[in-house]
This record gives C-alpha cells, structure tokens and sequence, in this order.
C-alpha cells in the first residue's frame, strides 16, 4: 500500500504536468472506492493544473478553480505515460493534456483509490476535514501529542497511527518511530511524560522525513510517476525482524499484535 512517503515521490514525479491543460478524461471504470463521479470529466475539461500538492495520502491537483483529488488506495499507481503506450489490465483512467504526447495513467487493481472534485475549499472536503496535523508540519509537536494522549486509554501506537491525530504513520513507520523513541508500542497513551512525547515526536519526524528522502518504503513494489521504482526499502530496525536480535541491545525482537495490527518491539529498550 502506498504510504505518505510514496505519494509525496509521486506528488514530486507529477512536476512535468504543471500548466497543461486537461483536455480530456477518459474514465474505462468508475467503480473505485466511491465511483467516479461522471461530472468531474466536464468539470476539468479546459483547465489548466497549476499545482500538485498533497494533504495526508490524497494528491491534490489545483485548477484554475476547485481541486481534483486522487487517493491511491491499496494499490494505486498514477504514471507519465506516452499516448501511444498500450492500456493495460486495471488502467481505470487517462488524463489526456492538450499539446502533450504524455498522459496520466490511473492504474489500480484493487480500486481501492479514489478520485474526486472539491469545488470550494479543500480542507472542508469530506475526506478531508476529518484529518489531523500532517507529521512533518511545526503544529505537530510533543505538546500537541502530549495534550492528544490525555486520558487516552489506548496504546500509544494506536495513537499516533490515528489519522486524526496525525497522518501518515503507518504501521511500519510507527513500529520504527517508537523504537527510535525506546517506548513500547503497548503503552496507555495517558501514561506518556512530555518527555517521551518530545522524543516520539522527533522520530516520527525523523523516519518519516528519511522515508520521503529514499522515496518511500512499501514492502510492496512501487514505481514513481515518472515510472521509474520507488522501491528503497527502509532499512527497519524492528519492523518485520520478529525472533532477531536487536540492534541495540542483542535481545530477541518480539511481535504483538495491537488494533489487528502486528507490532515489533524490543522488550529490553523499549520502556
Ligand atoms: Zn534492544
């Protein structure tokens, strides 16, 4: 499944689409996670695409008025292709530019991806008002975690992977961040000191700030816009290395499963 590092290195391979004009879309099947509206094609037509951001896991394209909105699912994949490259098996929608011999292909064989028009304000859009701080920005700091985490009986790493506290921690990312941290992922958020918080915080920052530099690190393979593999898998202390020693301490890693997820930790340095 693409994870915010992997869409924010599609956002970056999306670059060569800036000030082309939609000409056309051409939708083959609607039925992604919500189907297509059959609007948004006479909506987009003619306009031009100034800017391609990303808000959590969505792509945001922004027109001359509104935004188009492109979620990837579990496994969407958006290419710069040729006109003349072949349509192949889950290739659900083209956007065909005017003066262009490239498209933009939406592959996804789970559709699980979405693709929807915000007319007004993006933040007010159903999907995404719900959101929480993205984990990169100043906002998210420990004394928004710590204040977050109050009263909070659940474990920690359901906390941060809680996409309305902060977005885009995985789990992968979160199993790393808590070891960077040395704080089980079992712990009651309510427990956490401020302390812990600071250090939680800076390496969610830090493992997801590498992740976006090596491009992401799906377990999955995964190629960029501009086709080319995006695939630098992280280098995991814990993740996945359940019966390993530990890098740090030599003790076993163990796994646990919290919120139907599996969960890695290292008894010894993780408190
Ligand atoms: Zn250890």
């Amino acid at each position: 499944m693409p994870e915010l590092p992997e869409v924010e290195t599609t956002r970056l391979g999306l670059k060569p689409l800036l000030k082309k004009t939609i000409q056309e879309m051409v939708v083959r099947d609607h039925r992604l996670r919500w189907p297509i509206d059959v609007n948004i094609k006479n909506i987009i037509k003619n306009k031009v695409i100034h800017d391609v951001k990303r808000r959590a896991k969505y792509l945001v394209f922004v027109l001359d008025e509104g935004f188009l909105l492109i979620h990837l699912g579990m496994s969407g994949r958006l290419s710069i292709v040729s006109k003349k490259e072949n349509i192949k098996k889950h290739d659900h929608v083209d956007f065909i530019f005017q003066d262009s011999e490239l498209l933009l292909r939406f592959n996804d064989p789970r559709r699980f991806g979405s693709i929807h028009y915000e007319e007004k304000e993006i933040e007010q859009h159903f999907l995404i008002k719900h959101l929480g701080l993205e984990p990169l920005e100043k906002e998210f700091n420990s004394d928004y975690l710590f204040k977050k985490s109050r009263k909070k009986t659940q474990c920690i790493k359901n906390t941060i992977m809680d996409s309305r506290v902060v977005v885009g921690v995985g789990n992968i990312y979160a199993s790393e961040s808590l070891f960077l941290a040395a704080i089980k992922p079992t712990r009651r958020s309510g427990s956490m000191t401020k302390y812990e918080c600071e250090r939680l915080v800076a390496a969610i920052k830090k493992i997801i700030g590498d992740a976006i530099k090596m491009g992401g690190s799906s377990i999955n393979d995964y190629a960029s816009a501009d086709g080319s593999l995006g695939y630098f898998q992280q280098e995991h202390k814990v993740y996945g290395k359940a019966g390993f020693p530990c890098s740090q301490c030599g003790q076993l890693i163990v796994k646990k499963v919290l919120g139907q997820r599996s969960s890695f930790f290292c008894k010894q340095c993780q408190k």
